[in-house]
């Protein structure tokens, strides 16, 4: 356990919640299927980074969590690994009606990073992701959504509009994912944000990442995960 301990202490995470997993050294340690970890070995991802050494097993148990490090620590692997493991885990994904895993986040650019990393884990499952956001036709999204996937990458406001125009159905949906959520709040997506997390079974596995943690979305935070562990590495502002 002093071991444990050192090791955080070396990484500066801090972490909080009962029954906490305990953080991995290696990719292997994750249990990934050999699909997985050749598709992170083309990535060249040689070893996990700082928050992907605590946030993967934690993620893979099931537990919901907030997950606070700065940009460029490697946010997007520690949710989506556990993300195709999740999907490859469900008794019915042969169904196909609409994503099971739901990720947002605040802008295009953002969202089009977060689908070319998924594109590439995804593939050796053949899974199918989805990008939604606005400044591409409507249309030609709404046309890819009735095809199906397995995965969505979106900003709030065009994910809204497409559940309106009935382009998906969510009730397959069970892993969602906040992106960079304090920029989410900071561009006023707080409405959109909540109008889909109430659209997505409670029984969903939710994950909060972010930078910052401000009030406001320490207040949602609460509100929509359920008995979350808090990871946090390094210095962390507000
Ligand atoms: P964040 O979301 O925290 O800002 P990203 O997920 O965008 O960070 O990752 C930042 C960069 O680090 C990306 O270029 C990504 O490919 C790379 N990266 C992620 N995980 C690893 C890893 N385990 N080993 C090496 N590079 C990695
Ligand atoms: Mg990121």
């Amino acid at each position: 356990e002093q071991e444990v301990a050192d090791y955080m202490k070396n990484l500066a995470i801090r972490v909080s919640g009962f029954d906490v997993p305990r953080p991995i050294k290696n990719f292997v340690d994750c249990g990934f299927p050999v699909p997985l970890m050749n598709a992170i070995a083309k990535q060249g991802y040689e070893k996990p980074t700082t928050i992907q050494c605590q946030a993967l097993p934690i993620v893979l148990s099931g537990r919901d969590i907030i997950a606070i490090a700065k940009t460029g620590s490697g946010k997007t692997a520690a949710f989506v690994l556990p993300m195709i493991v999740h999907i490859m885990d469900q008794p019915e994904l042969e169904k196909e009606e609409g994503p099971i895993g739901v990720v947002c986040a605040p802008t295009r650019e953002l969202a089009h990073q977060i689908y070319l990393e998924a594109k590439k884990f995804a593939k050796p499952y053949n899974l199918r992701v989805a990008a939604v956001y606005g400044g591409v036709s409507k249309f030609d999204q709404f046309k890819e959504l009735k095809t199906g996937c397995e995965i969505v990458i979106a900003t709030p406001g065009r994910l809204i509009d497409l559940l309106k125009m009935k382009a998906l159905k969510m009730f397959r949906a069970t892993y969602l994912v906040l992106d960079e959520a304090d920029r989410m709040f900071d561009l006023g997506f707080e409405p959109q944000i909540r109008s889909i997390v109430g659209q997505i079974r409670p029984d969903r596995q939710t994950l909060l990442f972010s930078a910052t943690m401000p009030y406001k979305v320490e207040r949602l935070a609460r509100e929509i995960l359920t008995d979350p562990v808090r990871v946090t590495v390094g210095q962390v502002g507000s």
